[in-house]
């Protein structure tokens, strides 16, 4: 290690800040942001940079050139006047009188040196590269900031006040330790992510009553995996994905983004096939409910948004009734993924003010829909489920009044390397279809803005080697 990392205690305390522009802008807002006082010293005026910091009372600025005295009570100095002789001069002084200094981006002029933070105070974690590749630590700062939830600070300060309480149930160092590990790995830290902060008290409270590191009942966490591609999901479904301790999914969840979820988690296919469907939607209820009562955490994974037909709801619905605590986390429906790498803007000023989502799903061979309001001008329909019934879907539109040359596409395995689109008419898209062997699944997108997709397709992937949408077969549905 060529430095140690410390965390330095400035509240209350004051830093020096030499200079007035961005950078000392910078470290003037992290000395204020760890509670300190700062002098700023720079005989001009300051960086519009400096406003926000200027109105709260914790700054004073001397319009005054650099001297030693400036140094006289404070803690910590930073020195980023753009004068390097100016910024020798200033590290000079605070090195004589033993002060913690840093001249910015000269590392032979610093005794320390700052790290990218990512701050849930009171978590605060801090990234260096020893000064080597600062942009290198930067983006290692932006991975673990989407690996530690927003509300991380939250969970910290409810452990602190546990603290006192804790260490009188468990006398030992190794007691404390196993408690907490139960406790912060349990579905009391998710309560508190969820912004469910009195009930994780509640369960926290009742932990330690028990004097064991017993869970109860588990939570169930359903989430949306989003339209196929894994860089649209969600912050809060990755992080849920690799707690869960088994992941019920099913077909539409793409095997990369199965790869995401927790290595040790155990994996049950409940897939659903059109007119095939693996296990029926009151089994995979049960089993949703069966296996949070084991005091498992549950990651019930869904394609796309698990609200937008999805059949989202009747599984929370029984786990409500059977006091099983559920989350959901929402997600990019495939309309919107797929309508985005396909170039097709849902609504468009010039084409479409209004967006109707329908499933093309065929129950007994006919398709229920409400043909008229369909079929009204200017608006965009996108059909999930509409593959078998594309002749049915088309037929039934011209018939209910739209032009048969109305635009008209269908995409599939839509944000995926194997995206294929096939545009046509009403009048000539099932043909097309047919002959491109398309698979589901498959969206169809009915509409003016169909027409922009020439000019705007923009995702023009290498198709992967092998299908990423293949059925894993061998996976039975039972535990
Ligand atoms: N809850 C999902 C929809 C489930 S219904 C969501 O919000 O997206 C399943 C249908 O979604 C498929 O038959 C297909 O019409 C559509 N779909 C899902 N992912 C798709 C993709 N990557 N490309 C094309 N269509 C997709």
């Amino acid at each position: 290690m060529d430095y140690l990392p410390i965390f330095l205690a400035l509240k209350g305390k004051t830093g020096l800040v030499v200079g007035g522009g961005d950078v000392a802008a910078r470290k003037a807002t992290l000395l204020i942001n760890a509670g300190a006082w700062v002098n700023v010293v720079a005989p001009g005026p300051l960086a519009a940079s400096y406003d926000n910091l200027s109105k709260t009372d914790r700054l004073i600025h001397r319009r005054e050139v650099f001297r030693p005295e400036h140094l006289d009570d404070v803690e910590v100095v930073f020195a980023a006047s753009g004068d390097d002789a100016l910024d020798k001069q200033v590290y000079e002084a605070a090195h004589a009188r033993h002060l913690p200094v840093n001249v910015a981006d000269r590392p032979q002029y610093c005794s320390f040196i700052m790290p990218s933070i990512i701050d849930r105070s009171p978590v605060v974690v801090a990234v260096s590269s020893s000064g080597e590749a600062p942009v290198l630590s930067r983006l290692l700062r932006a991975r673990l900031e989407t690996l530690i939830p927003a509300a991380y600070g939250r969970l910290a300060a409810l452990a602190g006040r546990f603290k006192t309480p804790v260490r009188k149930h468990f006398p030992t160092t190794e007691g404390r330790r196993k408690f907490w590990e139960k406790a912060l790995l349990s579905p009391i830290a998710e309560m508190v992510f969820a912004g469910r902060e009195q009930e994780a008290e509640h369960s926290l409270t009742k932990m330690l009553e028990a004097s064991d590191t017993a869970i109860g009942v588990g939570e169930v966490y359903l989430v949306g995996a989003g339209p196929g591609n894994p860089d649209l999901l969600t912050f809060r479904a990755l992080r849920l994905m690799q707690q869960a301790d088994v992941v019920v999914y099913d077909r539409l969840v793409s095997p990369p983004i199965l790869d995401m979820c927790r290595r040790d988690a155990d994996r049950l296919y409940v897939g659903k096939e059109r007119d095939n469907h693996t296990v029926p939607q009151d089994e995979i209820n049960m089993i949703l409910v069966r296996l949070a009562k084991e005091g498992k955490r549950v990651l019930r994974l869904k394609g796309g948004d698990p609200f937008i037909f999805g059949r989202g709801g009747e599984e929370i619905e029984t786990l409500r009734e059977h006091g099983v605590p559920f989350q959901v986390v929402p997600a990019v429906t495939a309309a919107a993924g797929v309508a985005s790498y396909a170039g097709i803007p849902l609504t468009h000023r010039d084409h479409a003010q209004a967006l109707v989502l329908v499933t093309g799903h065929l129950k007994d061979g006919t398709m229920d829909l409400d043909w008229d309001m369909l079929c009204r001008p200017r608006q965009t329909i996108v059909i999930y489920m509409g593959l078998k019934g594309l002749v049915t879907l088309c037929d039934q539109m011209k018939k209910h009044g739209m032009p048969s040359d109305t635009p008209a596409a269908i995409i599939q395995q839509g944000t995926t390397l194997n995206q294929k689109i096939v545009t046509g008419t009403l009048d000539t898209l099932p043909a097309l279809a047919a002959d491109a062997e398309l698979k589901p699944p498959a969206l169809i997108i009915v509409g003016s803005v169909v027409s922009l997709h020439t000019k705007l397709n923009w995702f023009h992937p290498e198709p992967a080697e092998d299908d990423h949408w293949r059925t894993p077969l061998d996976q039975p549905a039972t535990m």
